[in-house]
């Protein structure tokens, strides 16, 4: 940087500012970790999953919007958590918000998922997991006026879910 005044000689260098740094209040995760009933090794994670499932299900990735298996999806039928099977939402929920991504405006059942606060990307975001084997699921957002029961999307990763369709749902 050119200076046209001769800077001091610094006389001592204990004049340095200790510069404040606001401590970001990091909240614990809601629900307490490690207490999903399903628990894998991440080895064993990317041995089961593909590439793209681990990277969405285990690293809480994103699809791609509209090239997900059921964005469009009208199939009557059960979605599954593609990682452990644990049924997480059903075809009665889902709706089309037209963003690209399945949407449903409630899960299967309380309990069938996590919620997560999510402050990534510099959003503020409710990361949705499952609640069985703690794999990423999406987002969930609230009042976006889709006039659905509950005002709410889960906007869920097709990749993270399994439709058992309803004629086979029993397996
Ligand atoms: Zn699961």
């Amino acid at each position: 940087m050119p200076s046209a005044v001769p800077a001091p000689a610094p006389a001592d260098s204990g004049t340095a500012q200790v510069q404040q740094v606001p401590v970001q209040q990091v909240p614990a995760q809601e629900a307490s970790g490690g207490q999903a009933p399903v628990e894998k090794t991440d080895a064993q994670w990317r041995e089961e999953l593909s590439p793209e499932e681990y990277r969405v299900l285990r690293q809480a990735g994103t699809e791609r919007p509209y090239t997900g298996e059921y964005w469009d999806t009208h199939t009557r039928g059960v979605y599954k958590c593609r990682a452990c099977g644990t049924e997480l939402f059903t075809s009665n929920e889902k709706f089309d918000s037209h963003c690209g991504w399945p949407s449903f405006w409630a899960p299967l059942a309380e309990g069938t998922v996590r919620y997560i606060h999510d402050r990534t990307l510099g959003m503020e975001r409710v990361e949705v997991r499952c609640a069985t084997c703690d794999s990423h699921l999406g987002h969930v957002f609230d009042g976006e006026g889709y006039g659905t029961p509950t005002d709410q999307r889960f906007c869920i990763n097709s990749v993270s879910l399994k439709l058992v369709p309803a004629d086979d749902a029993t397996q």
